[in-house]
C-alpha cells in the first residue's frame, strides 16, 4: 500500500487577506486617495468609489485576555467586526460608513482606549517584552511605556507635532532594541559579575567565549572548577554573554542605567533612513514610573515641537540646527560619553551611530 503523502506543516503568519474587511479585499491595490478627517481616523476612497474609515486607538500592548475580548466586543458592536494591530501596538477598527465612526470613538474612549496616534502625533511606543516575558531584561520596557504614555496622552490625541514621532524602548542592550525618533534603551555600565560555582553546570563555555564582540572572555579555573574570566579593560558592558550564561550576571539595580538615543528613521520619505545617536546616558533605572527618563523625553519633545519646521522628523531637525544647538536648546549635558573613542568602531561598524568628530 502506498505511503500517504505527508504534507508540509505550514507555520508563520497566516494569509492576512482572509482577515481583511471586505471593502479592503474588494479594493486591494485600487485606492485612489486618503485623508484624515480628525486625529485617529483615516479615510480611504477607492477607484471604485468605495470608502472605508479606520479608527485607531492606543493600548497598553501587554494585554490580558479580558482586554482583548473587550476590544473584540467593541469591534462587533460598534464596528464591522474587523480589527488589526499595528507595529506600534495601536489597534485599528475598520468601518464602511461614516456614521459608524463617532459611536465607535465614543465606545473606545469610554472603555479607556484613547483615539489618536495618526499623522504628526506621538504614536504608541513600540517596545520589547520586559520582565513579563523575557529572561534577560535589565528594565521593564512595557513599564517605561506605560509611565511615558500616561504623560504624553495629549500628544497621542492631538496632531500637533511637526511630524510623526516614533518612540521605541528596549530592555536589554543587544537584542530587540528599538530604532526610532526617540529610543529608550537599557545601558549596562559595569562588566558582568561571575558566579564561578555555577558556570560549569549552566554554561557552554565556548559558546559564551564566542559571544563576546571584543574577545574579552577567556576560559579559566577557579577553586579547581572550570569557569570563565572577563578582561574588564576590554569589556564594553554589552551584556551579550548573559543570555547564554546567566551566571555572567550583568543586570544590576544601580549600574544598569537607561540611555536615550534620537534621530533614527526607517522611512526614506524626504530624506534617507538614519541611525539614532546617543543624547543622554546614565539615567537611573527607576521603576515604577521612571521620572528621570520621562523628564528628558518630554524636554526633547517640547523643544522639537517648538523649533522644528513642518514635516521635519526629529533627526532631520537636529541635522538642520546642528548637534551643538540641540544640546544648547534642550539643556542636556554633552559629556565624554557622546564621543565614540572605541577603536573597533571604524572597521567593525563603519556606520557607527555615535557622534564623531
Ligand atoms: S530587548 Fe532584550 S531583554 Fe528585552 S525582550 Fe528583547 S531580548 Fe529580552
Ligand atoms: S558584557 Fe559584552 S563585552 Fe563584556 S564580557 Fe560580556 S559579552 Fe564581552
Amino acid at each position: 500500500m502506498a505511503e500517504p503523502v505527508r504534507m508540509p506543516i505550514e507555520s508563520g503568519c497566516p494569509d492576512p487577506v482572509q482577515y481583511m474587511h471586505p471593502t479592503m479585499r474588494r479594493n486591494y491595490g485600487a485606492w485612489a486617495y486618503h485623508d484624515r478627517p480628525r486625529p485617529g481616523v483615516l479615510h480611504h476612497t477607492s477607484k471604485h468609489n468605495e470608502e472605508i474609515w479606520t479608527v485607531r486607538c492606543g493600548t497598553q500592548r501587554q494585554m490580558d485576555v479580558y482586554t482583548i475580548k473587550k476590544l473584540a466586543d467593541i469591534a462587533d458592536e460598534f464596528g464591522d467586526g474587523y480589527i488589526r494591530f499595528t507595529i506600534r501596538s495601536n489597534v485599528e477598527f475598520m468601518v464602511d460608513k461614516e456614521e459608524k465612526v463617532a459611536p465607535l470613538i465614543e465606545a473606545l474612549e469610554s472603555a479607556g482606549f484613547p483615539v489618536g496616534g495618526t499623522g504628526p502625533t506621538v504614536s504608541m511606543i513600540s517596545h520589547t517584552q520586559g520582565w513579563l516575558h523575557c529572561d534577560i531584561p535589565g528594565t521593564d520596557a512595557s513599564g517605561v511605556v506605560k509611565a511615558l504614555m500616561d504623560e504624553l496622552y495629549d500628544e497621542y490625541k492631538k496632531e500637533e507635532m511637526p511630524n510623526r514621532v516614533h518612540m521605541t524602548t528596549s530592555c536589554c542592550q543587544i537584542n530587540c532594541g528599538g530604532h526610532g525618533d526617540i529610543a529608550i534603551n537599557i545601558q549596562h555600565t559595569k562588566p558582568p559579575k561571575i558566579n564561578h560555582d555555577l558556570v560549569a553546570n549552566v554554561c557552554e563555555r565556548p559558546t559564551v567565549v564566542a559571544r563576546c564582540p571584543v574577545a574579552a572572555i577567556r576560559p579559566a579555573m577557579v577553586n579547581g572548577k572550570p569557569t570563565l574570566e572577563v578582561d574588564e579593560k576590554k569589556c564594553i558592558c554589552c551584556g551579550a554573554c548573559f543570555p547564554p550564561c546567566p551566571p555572567m550576571q550583568i543586570n544590576d539595580p544601580e549600574h544598569s542605567k537607561i540611555a536615550i538615543w534620537i534621530g533614527g528613521k526607517h522611512s526614506n520619505a524626504r530624506s534617507k533612513p538614519s541611525f539614532q545617536k546617543l543624547v543622554a546616558a546614565g539615567l537611573p533605572n527607576n521603576p515604577p514610573r521612571w521620572p528621570e527618563v520621562g523628564a528628558v523625553v518630554k524636554k526633547i519633545l517640547a523643544v522639537y515641537k517648538g523649533d522644528a519646521r513642518d514635516w521635519e522628523r526629529v533627526g532631520e531637525w537636529v541635522e538642520r540646527i546642528g548637534w551643538p544647538a540641540f544640546f544648547e536648546k534642550t539643556g542636556l549635558p554633552f559629556t565624554k560619553f557622546h564621543v565614540s573613542d572605541w577603536k573597533g568602531t571604524r572597521h567593525q561598524l563603519n556606520s557607527s551611530a555615535y557622534i564623531r568628530f
